[in-house]
């Protein structure tokens, strides 16, 4: 199996900071590998030390085979990125930033960039300076995307996108990838991670905790019930039959409910069999 992302013992400080400690992962070829963590657990400094954008402490980078402190250019070559923050040039228009980003790569991709932004829903007439944080996601996509890179790495990529072009958006993943790309998608969101990729590694605290197909990390399906029952608060985690869960429910009194996604940490141990 083609490994196209690998990570050994990746150490990066901010001075006396922990950025990340010893962190070792894998991407294969064909993988929308989910990178999955709170704010602050490591994921842009893995990304950005990926990128050559950083110099990381200690441990070693190599993307499509190629050692990321000897072979920066060639790899940023068959890379598209997409940062969690993106500033363009204000006086310029969309279509003006997207031809300039192709050109630096002194790549046509007209018909493609079109597509892109027909699917994302992307006026590119439109100044930048007028763009709300949603279309400027949207610009960074189409940069990311328009070259067909065969390696493509979004941090954080669906926030300010409405659900629809969010949908739109993982379409336009899944068929970069059946085209013979791979897509590293870091992001805090467990269900985007749950629906949109088919491996995972989870960060917390500059770590990563655990490494493992999304199949696995969610058989457990636990749930998180918090609620007002008898008059007493209640907030457990529940995994099971839903229809014993509801018909016990059903025989108490109820004033307030719900039902939601347990954290990424809860999951781990759950499905680890951690305290
Ligand atoms: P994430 O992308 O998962 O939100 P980051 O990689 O941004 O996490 O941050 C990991 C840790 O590194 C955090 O503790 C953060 O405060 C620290 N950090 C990130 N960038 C810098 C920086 N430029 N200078 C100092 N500390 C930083």
């Amino acid at each position: 199996m083609d490994k196209i992302i690998e990570i050994n013992n990746l150490t990066k400080n901010y001075g006396n900071h922990r950025g990340v400690t010893d962190v070792s992962l894998c991407v294969n070829k064909g993988d929308v590998f989910g990178f999955l963590g709170p704010n602050g657990a490591g994921k842009s400094t893995t990304i950005r030390s990926m990128l050559g954008l950083i110099n990381f402490t200690q441990g070693e980078i190599r993307i499509c085979g190629m050692d990321v402190r000897k072979k920066h250019r060639e790899i940023l070559q068959r890379i598209g990125y997409m940062p969690s923050e993106c500033w363009f040039y204000q006086g310029t228009t969309v279509l003006e930033i997207l031809k300039m980003s192709a050109a630096a790569r002194q790549i046509q991709c007209d018909e493609y960039r079109n597509f892109l932004c027909e699917k994302l829903n992307l006026d590119v007439s439109r100044k930048i300076s007028e763009l709300s944080l949603g279309n400027r996601k949207k610009v960074s996509v189409v940069c990311a995307m328009q070259h067909r890179p065969e390696l493509l790495i979004f941090d954080e990529p669906t926030s300010g996108l409405d659900p629809l072009i969010q949908k739109n958006f993982f379409e336009l993943i899944y068929s970069a990838v059946d085209d013979g790309a791979t897509c590293l998608l870091s992001t805090h969101v467990l269900s985007e991670v749950r629906t949109n990729c088919n491996r995972v590694a989870i960060m917390k605290e500059g770590k990563v905790l655990c490494t493992d197909t999304v199949e696995n990390l969610t058989r457990a399906n636990s749930k998180r019930i918090k609620g007002l029952v008898d008059g007493e608060s209640v907030d457990y985690l529940f995994s099971g039959d839903y229809q014993k869960l509801f018909s016990e429910l059903s025989t108490h009194d109820i004033s307030d409910i719900s039902i939601e996604e347990p954290s990424m940490e809860e999951i781990f141990m759950h499905y680890y069999g951690g305290k």
